[in-house]
């Protein structure tokens, strides 16, 4: 059978498939470069397991309080050699990107400290767990103080005001990797390396703690490798490869890891204790898989943004510019071509293909969200996702896809909704 019948059964027409095709043929050097890194990326974490020893015995489960859990010890270690740092936390105790980040932030924070992020408004959710918006738990109730320095209009740091808002209570700078849902730039993870060098060269006891969600793997280095102390991710982003079922990740230097870990278990616990209850080898193999699921995502971001960029809407990254994060914000302008955008991500998924998405009011956010996800993990973003805070200027956040064919489906399928309801025009 002919690819364009398949696709058509699929519910994409001829004029919709060949606009595509014509724009992936325009890709394949940029493909070859990504796939080239997730060639390097594969070696490493293979250097890692190897290293560490990964045997099958290393999948067992462990129950109760999980003490001598070999697996989950071995898995952290895997994370630490595969990042380059000294110590980690790889846990199911973890249960999203926002606790993790919680666990890290208060483990390594005393009352009278001083939070700083140079890099603006850090990711919504963060918000509450600061206290930069009112919230009952938050570090500010601690006695955690929080500071922040914009970026300047032209995406850069503002290194005046940084230097200018460092003082003797700065304890930790916060650098979120990744844009989230605001227009800046994503940084890459040399210029996340200048930042924490000349915040370094000023207090060089400071901690500097990198949100590294979504960027794993896009690039060859990670924050670890350019001087952050701690990095701090989802398990259902990139590095649970979309097998990871739940989780979180912390990996830095031993004091900054162990700090976290009495935190998230008790003091005088820390890594000791929590079980594992048979995760490991999700974890294990969908870490293994990740290089290649993160390549398979890019490739995705890559086409979406080349493909509505053609049709004359706004997107970031642009069409040639390098990516440091998987996410895609594409904006449409107009609530209508949010909902028919996650309403054609949400009909191209292996799961749930035939519900259709309506905006809600998520916890942790201050609009409602209109999210599409027909994922085998509930809220995985390394899987084909898309969301959109229905509010101005109208843009959705697309991310994921566990294979590239499946991204290209999920893009294809969003056209198709716009081109039919009278949004776009090929
Ligand atoms: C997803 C994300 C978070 C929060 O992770 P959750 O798992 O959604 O709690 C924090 N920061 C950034 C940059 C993110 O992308």
């Amino acid at each position: 059978m002919e690819l364009e019948e398949i696709y058509r059964e699929l519910g994409i027409s001829r004029e919709v498939l060949h606009f595509g095709d014509a724009i992936e043929a325009g890709l394949k050097e940029r493909f070859e470069a990504i796939d080239l890194n997730a060639e390097y990326n594969q070696m490493k974490v293979l250097k890692a397991m190897q290293d560490a020893r990964v045997s099958d015995i290393h999948f067992a489960a462990t129950t109760g309080y999980g003490y001598n859990d070999l697996g989950r010890d071995t898995l952290e270690e895997v994370y630490a050699k595969a990042f380059h740092a000294e110590s980690a936390l790889v846990r199911p105790q973890l249960i999203s990107g926002t606790h993790a980040l919680h666990v890290a932030l208060s483990g390594n924070l005393r009352p009278g400290d001083e939070l700083l992020s140079p890099v603006g408004k850090p990711y919504d959710t963060l918000e509450e767990v600061i206290g930069i918006r009112e919230s009952v738990g938050s570090l500010k109730e601690y006695g955690v103080s929080y500071r922040q320095v914009d970026l300047l209009p032209d995406g850069t740091f503002d290194y005046e005001n940084i230097a200018k808002a460092i003082n003797d209570k700065t304890k930790l700078i916060t650098i979120q990797r990744s844009k989230g849902y605001d227009p800046r730039p994503t940084l890459s993870v040399k210029l996340i390396g200048e930042l924490i060098a000349f915040v370094k060269k000023i207090k060089p006891e400071v901690i500097c703690m990198v949100d590294n969600c979504y960027g794993e793997f896009v690039e060859r280095i990670e924050p670890t490798d350019v001087g952050a102390d701690m990095i701090v991710g989802s398990l259902i982003k990139n590095p649970g490869g979309g097998l990871a079922p739940i989780g979180g990740y912390i990996v830095g230097k031993t004091e900054c890891i162990d700090k976290a870990s009495y935190r998230l278990s008790a003091p005088g616990l820390g890594k000791e204790i929590g079980a594992s209850l048979g995760l490991n080898q999700s974890f294990f193999q969908g870490l293994f898989l990740s290089p290649t699921v993160v390549a398979g995502a890019l490739k995705g971001a890559i086409f979406a943004a080349n493909v509505y960029e053609k049709l004359g809407f706004s997107v970031a990254p642009n069409s040639t510019e390098s990516r440091h994060d998987i996410i895609q914000a594409v904006t449409f302008g107009t609530p209508e071509g949010v909902v028919a955008f996650c309403q054609g991500i949400q009909a191209a998924a292996p799961v749930d293909s035939f519900v259709s998405p309506e905006p809600w009011d998520m916890p942790g956010y201050d609009a409602p969200v209109i999210m599409a996800a027909g994922a085998f993990v509930q809220g995985s973003s390394i899987e084909l996702s898309a969301d959109g805070p229905m509010k101005p200027p109208y843009a959705v956040y697309f991310q994921g896809g566990l294979t590239w064919y499946h991204a290209k489906l999920g893009i294809l399928k969003s056209l198709q909704k716009l081109v039919d309801a009278n949004l776009a025009k090929l």
